[in-house]
């Protein structure tokens, strides 16, 4: 493992913080808090903390003895000063005279204690911190080191990698109990450089930055050399052909297997992150996958991403999807009864009876495909998928030197259902398209775009698809992580096809379509062209026809429903002069909706369009608006506001229109006009 401390980056952050009036341990602790954040074989996602013991000046100008903790919430790779909430020393390490603790009380001293009331809540180990000595403290849940730990025997394995460099704590669950006997057992060796805790991970312990970040360093470095020792080939395979069914079949029937019904008719979904490779093959091919992949998890505080157990898939490829579909339901079904099980087992012990969370997997796995991670958001599937393959890493190690054991059942469901662990996920409602997929075709332009943002907003996964995939990415870009940018032709139903497929891949599947790519050509219909003519239905209304059968064909295949949306504009109602190519195809589309409304209701596919006009876009551009304008003696705002309420109508506009008939679950065949007001043009 490779150390990454730089004299002059460390300079630089000192430097840096100064000018903030931030003194030199806090900045050191920012810095190789950072470091060992961004290395994804030492920690992911929120996991593992960091300290230092320092002083700070108080309001009455006196300097106290305080620790700095990572605060819940931050990233260690993206880690700053404020995410390291600074506590008053002396009274945290008083706690340790007393008995016993409840979480409550812990979480409230740490935070009568913080000097800023704005921080986060410190890290639930910030007693284990407290009560060591040293002034930096740094704790990963590195992969090597869970691969050694995660053993029937691996305190033995451990004690002959280590020897005497560090003190062993056998696995008690996070909290004051554990921060007591930590500090107990370090008292007894106090020479050590860090803790092994069983199961969980590694503490170094060093009185500067750089000696506890070495030291974490050469530590996880001696856990990977003795496990590239002992690397035998690990899996034995029992699957050597490929599965035939693509993922971007397989991916709509599992996220719809999945899915949640609620009382009031409303979907639950999930966002689907698909990841393969040869290492994730290696472990989902094996023949003994039902034994290493359905024994726990790396280390404790995984479970409240990813379920204690994945969700394993055996079918053979290639054969029907429907055959595959009823599969994959009879297994999910299984899995959510052994879930429920497993919760009234070991509910049955608590004091306080706790309320059983959803009992879906995250984690998929599909011998001779790969595996799904399963999210509320494309941000949240990738974090599941991240927690996955470092279990695959985790345990592909424990198996090449031993065999791979976690935690026991009741200590991983202490764990899942431990109020400080859910309260790292957050209570906030979800955003109202939460767990949803949009495909926007035209999602490069002026329309298409502010519909991918306002989705995008509204918490969707959306595929940008345009036939100007520099457009489309630009749109993509701007939105970040939960966006995916496709060139597609919606002329060419090969490639519609394709677009489909890449959404149904990147995300799972697809849920809302907005069907809004078009194109314009003026002239007068007694002199147009066939050829014209023609190839404006092409673009405005058979690609809609294809796009809407490849969204009922996904949609179908999920069986959660759905949102077909169609972009028809004033067009379709109202006639412009030397606009036919452009009406005659949006009135057939008009149609199109109302004929897939009342033959896919039945389906729970609601499908409804919106009228809109006179909106700046690449149909509607600057010179178009400035000839018409002139055309009719007016100014260019008079223009684009002659409405009857006398206001310009913007893309954000018809946008919301479409999240609105997103989110009406009970609406289908509806047409929504956003023009600002057109006597002409009213619906009838
Ligand atoms: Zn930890």
């Amino acid at each position: 493992m490779e150390n990454r401390w730089s004299d002059a980056d460390a300079k630089s952050a000192i430097q840096r913080h100064a000018e903030q009036g931030i003194g030199e341990d806090l900045a050191l602790r920012v810095y190789t808090t950072q470091l060992i954040g961004g290395d994804k074989r030492l920690v992911l996602h929120g996991g593992g903390n960091t300290s230092v013991k320092t002083t700070l000046r108080d309001t009455f100008g006196d300097d106290r003895s305080v620790i700095c903790v990572k605060g819940s919430g931050w990233d260690m790779a993206h880690i700053e000063a404020p995410g390291l909430p600074a506590m008053h020393l002396a009274p945290l390490r008083r706690l340790r005279d007393l008995e016993a603790l409840s979480d409550e009380d812990m979480v409230n001293a740490q935070r009568t204690n913080l000097l800023d009331s704005r921080s986060p809540n410190p890290s639930v180990e910030t007693l284990l911190h407290a009560f060591l000595p040293h002034k930096f403290i740094d704790h990963s849940h590195a992969v090597a080191l869970l691969s050694l730990t995660d053993q029937p025997d691996g305190l033995d394995m451990c004690r002959e990698v280590y020897g005497d460099r560090v003190a062993f704590i056998p696995y008690i669950p996070p909290g004051f109990a554990l921060a007591k006997q930590a500090a107990e057992i370090y008292e007894k060796t106090p020479q050590v450089e860090g803790l092994v805790l069983i199961k969980h991970g590694l503490f170094s312990l060093g009185e500067t930055a750089r000696i506890a970040y070495d030291r974490m360093i050469d530590l996880v470095s001696l856990a990977e050399a003795h496990i590239a020792r002992g690397r035998k080939r690990v899996f034995v395979s029992a699957t050597p052909a490929d599965f035939a069914t693509p993922v971007e079949a397989v991916a709509p029937i599992i996220r719809g297997a999945l899915s949640i019904l609620d009382a009031d008719g409303a979907h639950k979904r999930w966002v689907l992150d698909f990841r393969t490779g040869p290492k994730v093959r290696a472990f989902v091919d094996g023949k003994d996958i039902e034994r290493y992949a359905q024994s726990g998890v790396a280390t404790p505080d995984h479970v409240i991403r990813t379920k204690g157990k994945p969700l394993l898939i055996r079918a053979a490829g290639g054969g029907s999807l429907d055959s595959f579909a009823e599969t994959v339901r009879q297994a999910v079904s299984r899995y959510v009864e052994a879930y429920h099980a497993y919760f009234t087992a070991n509910n049955a012990r608590q004091a306080t009876p706790k309320i059983e969370l959803d009992p879906m997997p995250r984690v998929v796995l599909v011998p001779g495909l790969g595996l799904f991670a399963a999210g509320k958001s494309a941000n949240e599937a990738a974090v599941v998928g991240d927690i996955a393959e470092c279990l695959i890493e985790t345990v592909t190690g424990a198996e090449a030197i031993g065999r791979f054991e976690s935690i026991s059942e009741s200590d991983l469901f202490d764990m899942e259902y431990w109020s400080l662990e859910q309260a790292k996920l957050g209570k906030g409602k979800e955003p109202p398209l939460a767990r949803q997929v949009t495909l926007v075709t035209g999602g490069g332009g002026a329309i298409g775009g502010a519909v991918a943002r306002v989705f995008a907003q509204a918490g969707s996964a959306v595929a940008v698809c345009d036939l100007d995939g520099a457009a489309a990415k630009a749109v993509a870009d701007d939105i970040g992580g939960a966006a995916l940018a496709v060139t597609c032709d919606v002329t060419d139903p090969v490639s519609i096809r394709s677009t489909f497929d890449a959404a149904c891949r990147r995300f799972g599947g697809v849920d809302i379509v907005v069907s809004n790519a078009g194109a314009a050509w003026p002239g007068a219909m007694a002199d147009m062209t066939d050829e014209l003519f023609r190839k404006s239905f092409e673009i405005n209304f058979f690609s809609h026809h294809t796009v809407a059968q490849n969204a009922v064909r996904i949609m179908r295949a999920q069986g959660t429903g759905g949102a077909l949306l169609f972009n028809v504009s004033k067009q379709a109602v109202s006639p412009g002069k030397d606009f036919g190519a452009y009406g005659c195809p949006k009135a057939a589309l008009l149609f199109l909706s109302r004929q897939y409304a009342l033959e896919h209701g039945a389906d729970g596919i609601r499908v409804n369009a919106v009228n809109a006009d006179r909106i700046r876009s690449g149909l509607l551009n600057g010179d178009m608006i400035a000839t018409r304008s002139k055309a009719r003696g007016l100014s260019e705002d008079d223009y684009m506001s002659g409405n009857l309420l006398g206001r310009e109508v913007m893309a954000e506009d018809v946008a919301q229109a479409f999240l609105h008939q997103a989110l009406a679950l009970k609406t289908t065949g509806d047409v929504t006009t956003v023009d600002g007001g057109n006597i002409a043009a009213v619906l009838r």
